[in-house]
């Protein structure tokens, strides 16, 4: 009988792996409680409305990528393939909302989308997140913001990218809708395909196109900043002054828009380039409209979510690196041909580390000249020191730079503190 494979996109976290998970939800953990952040843990699954008027029917989420089947019992339902709408029906049942006070609240767990599954894309994935809900203020959006670079740091990763960018008030966001249709109307004909298919069911996604015929014309696409009205300014404004007030570096986007139809306002995205194709790790915004949609009063929140295969892939990433680096520390090894001259390697050594403070090998298994110098080769070391019976009697060392053929040279030992090396 053949043998079963697991779905395709999707992944069973061995037991030699399993560690750094718990390392990392543990630092999440961690990092949300010192924010004030409570874990809220919903079902795997939801009624399909959830999503389709949470998320939003002109999404790709929604229209190509969910999980959706008839149960027995004829209701639909949809595996979750994201978080922030089941969040908020949650809160809205379990009367989670305060008055005049925020809930925040945080997640780890897995999510479904149909995707088509490649390097950090998997069709079953996971991820930490976290939702600052009940304040239309910009502090919150910053708070948000803090909360997900505090994480970052914490992990170590230093090497990423924050992206900012404002969708505006809704009025505003839909004046630049209009404004948008109108300028993309008139480059129709030049537009992909699935570009022209969104032009009626979310033309500001069209902003987010990877497709480089697409890129030329959005590059000339009016700027949605000009279209924001003051009320929407003066809040970016002050998530801007805010974030640099707490240290936080960012570049504005204004191509950013993400994918959910939910956002106003703040939208932000974290990218790193250790990751390729699928190079964003983590984004949010605001959403000030999703409980009204899901029939809740009117509450303003804000959130994000991290992909965790995607930071662990990032931590993956910076270990090799460090590995590399590691490997560049060498950059001299000392090669004595007998255990005769290792008297002299040792006195040749300690000039190198103490009198130069470059780092340097010598090797203690009295292995031959040729595989102590394949041994430099693999640390990647820049000169080999070579010490055999004529220099040791004429006090001195053959130079051999390793990084290209360049001819030997000799040396006085009494001289390589004077060379440039
Ligand atoms: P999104 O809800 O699409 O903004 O996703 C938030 C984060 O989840 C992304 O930045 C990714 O890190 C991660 N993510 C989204 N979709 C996938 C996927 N199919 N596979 C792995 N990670 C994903």
């Amino acid at each position: 009988m053949s043998v079963i494979q697991a779905v395709r996109g999707t992944k069973d976290i061995l037991p030699d792996e399993i560690l750094k998970w718990h390392k990392l939800e543990e630092i999440a953990r961690k990092v949300s409680a010192n924010y004030g952040y409570k874990e809220l843990r919903t079902p795997i699954f939801e009624k399909t409305e959830v999503f389709t008027r949470g998320v939003g029917d002109g999404t790709d989420i929604v229209n190509k990528e969910m999980y959706s089947f008839l149960d027995r019992g004829g209701e639909s339902i949809t595996l979750r393939p994201e978080q922030t709408a089941a969040i908020v029906r949650a809160v809205i049942q379990n009367n989670l909302l305060k008055e005049n006070s925020t809930t925040r609240l945080y997640y780890i767990g897995q999510y479904f989308r149909y995707e088509r599954p490649q390097k950090g894309r998997l069709r079953e994935f996971h991820q930490y997140g976290a939702e600052c809900i009940n304040s239309p203020y910009p502090e919150s959006d910053a708070e948000v913001i803090c909360l997900a670079v505090s994480l970052i740091n914490k992990l170590g990763i230093t090497d990423y990218k924050l992206r900012l960018n404002s969708l505006g008030n809704e009025i505003s966001r839909a004046n630049y809708r209009n404004v948008l249709i109108n300028f993309l109307e008139s480059n129709k004909e030049k537009l992909s395909e699935e570009s022209k298919a969104r032009l009626t069911t979310n033309p500001l996604r069209i902003l987010d196109s990877k497709n480089p015929i697409d890129i030329e014309i959005t590059t000339k696409a009016p700027n949605i900043l000009d279209s924001l009205d003051n009320e929407s300014i003066e809040h970016f404004d002050e998530v801007k002054k805010l974030l640099t007030a707490s240290d936080i570096n960012y570049e504005i986007s204004p191509n950013l828009v993400r994918g959910l139809d939910y956002y106003s306002h703040t939208v932000f995205e974290f990218q790193s380039t250790y990751l390729g194709a699928q190079d964003a790790f983590g984004g949010g915004g605001r959403y000030n409209s999703l409980f009204k949609e899901l029939g809740g009063k009117d509450t303003p929140a804000v959130g994000f979510a991290m992909g965790i295969e995607r930071l662990l892939l990032i931590l993956e990433q910076i270990e090799q690196q460090e590995m590399e680096n590691l490997k560049d520390l060498i950059d001299v090894i000392i090669v004595p041909t007998s255990e005769k001259h290792l008297d002299t390697a040792m006195r040749v050594a300690n000039i190198v580390r103490n009198k130069l403070e470059l780092s340097c090998l010598v090797d203690v298994n009295r292995r031959s000249m040729k595989s102590q110098l394949r041994e430099g080769n693999k640390w990647e070391v820049m000169w080999a020191l070579i010490i055999g019976d004529d220099e040791a009697a004429t006090d001195s060392v053959t130079v051999k730079y390793m990084m290209e053929k360049i001819e030997q040279s000799s040396i006085k030992i009494e001289d390589i503190v004077k060379q440039n090396w």
